[in-house]
């Protein structure tokens, strides 16, 4: 068993311990479902053959189908792909979704292919798991290094194989294939409705709003746009290049600029320019960690001079880091939690295929911004209720979920 999964299980084994939930949940979760290990032969431009290691893990799927995105990186491997697929059960939970928890990725470098290569790698990789996917079996959706070219390619080929449209088998996709309008939007917009309903709980109140952020992809892009435009001051930026630094707020769109026209947020004037690293040491009300797993560890903790901590990345934060934070009193919004748009948008992208009835970019936003809102409030009113953060509040939710469903399902006495 690998460290990240073994880490990030703890925080369910101490939510079932508060709640007092029978002894079976964890037993039944310490272990994802399944994990489908492959190699993925890939056909290189000049006609010599590579072969790819992959996975594709279905952690639980007692809610429903299993959930999750795909990523394509080099450093992939199956703990990280366990662990993401651990998160995304709790996250379904807690969001109550009808969905289990899953994830997939392959060990490539994803981003030096050729077009071809990148077509005929996931189409592949698709032939390759097509006994795990399904639309009421498996469910994935972009992550890091895929996005809605990738999901269309995966959705064609799989309907393809089965012999009808099969659309349904992944979300993220194109519009003009059932995609979602909000999709990209969802999850930068879905942490700042987890923003503004826990502000209280976070002690940010009375003019306490400037905010640092590390990560300006699609979810932190978006984030500091919706925050900026409340009147939220956005004081740092970093992605993996440097840190823009302005006191008085940078210029959201400014940043985007620089980063699209030069791959960096670094090429804006009137700002201090930083190492990446740097963000997580500026003095500011609320650090958003928005870039990758395991910022936030004994080493880097000491650093923060933060009061607040909003994570969008998933696993930003080592539980030991966590409990130096709690020590503190530095607040934390859990990625569970905070970063729970996304998913929330592929269940609406789901249920659109499903049903074929299509919901407006206006009713995509009220449904997330209303559960994101209501499902941050009753993690704070459980949190209270228990005494405990907001990130146990938010296992000891989902925790009771999985404990429902187990009870109601039966004990499975008879299945040999
Ligand atoms: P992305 O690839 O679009 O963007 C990542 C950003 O992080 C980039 O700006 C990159 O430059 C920056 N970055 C990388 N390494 C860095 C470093 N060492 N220091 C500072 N910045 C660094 O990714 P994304 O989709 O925005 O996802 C970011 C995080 O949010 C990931 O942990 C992901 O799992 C999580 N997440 C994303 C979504 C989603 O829908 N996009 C949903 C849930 C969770």
């Amino acid at each position: 068993m690998g460290d990240l999964l073994s880490a990030a299980r703890t925080r369910l084994f101490y939510a079932a311990e508060a709640l007092e939930l029978p002894p079976s949940l964890c037993a039944s979760l310490k272990y994802p479902a399944e994990t489908t290990a492959l190699s993925i032969p890939l056909r290189r431009d000049d006609g010599s053959m590579d072969y790819v290691k992959a996975w594709r893990c279905r952690y639980d799927d007692r809610l429903g189908p299993t959930k999750g995105g795909l990523r394509f990186h080099p450093s992939t491997n199956a703990d990280e792909v366990q662990t993401l697929a651990f998160w995304m059960t709790m996250k379904c939970a807690l969001l109550d979704l009808p969905f289990g928890g899953g994830k997939g990725g392959a060990q490539i470098d994803y981003g030096a292919l050729s077009a071809h290569e990148r077509e005929r790698f996931t189409r592949a990789l698709t032939d390759g798991f097509a006994h795990v996917f399904g639309a009421d079996r498996d469910i994935p959706a972009p992550d890091v290094g895929t996005g809605p070219t990738e999901m269309a390619w995966i959705a064609d080929s799989f309907s393809r194989r089965v012999g009808r449209q099969e659309r349904s088998v992944v979300t993220g996709k194109p519009p003009v294939l059932g995609g979602l309008s909000g999709r990209a939007a969802a999850t930068g917009d879905g942490a700042f409705d987890t923003l503004k309903a826990l502000a209280g709980e976070l002690g940010l109140e009375n003019g306490a709003n400037r905010i640092a952020l590390q990560g300006f992809g699609s979810g932190g892009r978006r984030f500091a746009q919706a925050a900026a435009a409340e009147g939220w001051r956005i004081v740092a930026v970093a992605d993996s290049s440097a840190t823009v630094f302005d006191g008085d707020g940078l210029d959201v769109d400014a940043v985007a600029r620089s980063k699209d026209e030069t791959g960096s947020v670094g090429e804006i004037e009137g700002a201090q320019r930083l190492a990446s690293e740097a963000v997580l040491g500026v003095d500011c009300d609320l650090l958003v960690p928005a870039a990758l797993g395991g910022q936030i560890t004994t080493e880097t903790v000491d650093d923060l001079r933060c009061a607040a901590i909003l994570e969008i990345a998933n696993g930003p934060t080592s539980p030991d880091a966590d409990e130096q934070l709690r020590a503190r009193g530095v607040r934390v919004a859990p990625d569970i939690l905070a970063n729970g748009g996304g998913v929330f948008s592929s269940w609406l992208e789901w249920v659109q295929g499903r049903t074929q009835t299509p919901f407006d970019a206006e009713s995509q936003r009220e449904r997330l911004r209303s559960r994101m809102t209501a499902r941050a409030e009753a993690v704070a009113q459980e949190a209270r209720r228990l005494n405990v953060d907001l990130r146990r509040g938010a296992y000891a939710l989902a925790a009771q979920r999985l404990a429902d469903a187990q009870a109601a399902l039966g004990g499975n006495a008879y299945r040999s």
